[in-house]
């Protein structure tokens, strides 16, 4: 059974998008079927896959306003080696249009019923903002995973994320749990952001990732070639660090697994 993860901060510029882009391309490395959804009318996550989001023949608007059946919307080819539900300025509009149909929070998780089937892991990029899409990122997904930067009043943005996010499991899905907490664009010649990194792991234990990304140039220049930085620069500092935070994912599904076999 696949595994449905959100990615989401509603603040923007913390590295969702390159942290969706970046491990869904590492999982489908490492022989993983990996889905991508786009839900930033952005459409960076897109861009960033090396699709056109201004060509494309369907996006999550399809999905989710007019109720197309995920086979038709996903789009087969990427750079990254997994599919992709695109986005564009259309899906401003589904979050206009959801507002008024019945049961509008579990749009996406009607959507992917058999999508578990198919796919390993199906990750999704979810909007700077807890509107209506995001939403239904959190109704629809297994777990959370939070990328964020180890900066000033970081702690108190996440402790208040946190408490959203309890609070719209309460509403729309109950066994929604946090994935992990991944310290992004990180310098450890700085001092605050080591003194922030090490409140983090007070604070949150384990939830923290060990792996951390750094702050890479590939990682910025990567989008721009519409391309997953593995493909790129496959030894820069980025890449292994999104194919060692893939394969950290990976072992704690694995010890789950065994924890609840014995
Ligand atoms: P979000 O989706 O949360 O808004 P993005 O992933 O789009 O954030 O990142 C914001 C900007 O920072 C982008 O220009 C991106 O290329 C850049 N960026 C993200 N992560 C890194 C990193 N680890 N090192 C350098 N630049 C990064
Ligand atoms: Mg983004």
């Amino acid at each position: 059974m696949g595994k449905v993860i959100a990615i989401a901060n509603q603040k923007g510029g913390v590295g969702k998008t390159t942290t969706a882009v970046n491990l869904a391309a590492s999982m489908a490395a490492t022989k993983r079927k990996v889905l991508l959804i786009d839900l930033d009318p952005q459409g960076n996550a897109t861009m960033g896959s090396g699709v056109d989001k201004y060509a494309v023949h369907a996006t999550a608007y399809e999905l989710l306003v007019e109720e197309k059946p995920l086979a038709e919307v996903v789009v087969k080819e990427t750079a990254g080696g997994y599919h992709l539900v695109a986005s564009n300025s259309d899906v401003t509009a589904a979050e206009v249009r959801l507002l008024d149909v019945f049961a509008r929070e579990l749009r996406l998780r009607t959507a992917l019923k058999d999508a578990r089937n198919h796919y390993d892991f199906i990750f999704i990029d979810c909007p700077p903002s807890l509107n209506m899409l995001t939403v239904n990122a959190m109704a629809a997904a297994d777990s959370v995973l939070v990328p964020m930067q180890c900066e000033y009043y970081a702690l108190e943005g996440l402790t208040a994320l946190m408490d959203t996010i309890n609070k719209l499991a309460a509403v729309v899905n109950a066994d929604l749990k946090i994935e992990g907490i991944l310290r992004t664009m990180y310098d450890p010649r700085n001092r605050l952001a080591n003194d922030v990194s090490e409140q983090l792991k007070q604070h949150f234990g384990d939830k923290v990732y060990r792996a951390v990304i750094p702050r890479n140039i590939r990682l910025a220049e990567a989008p721009s070639f519409g391309t997953p930085v593995m493909y790129y620069d496959k030894s820069s500092t980025g890449a292994k660090a999104y194919l060692a935070l893939a394969g950290e994912i990976l072992r704690r599904a694995d010890k789950k697994v065994v924890k609840a076999a014995s």
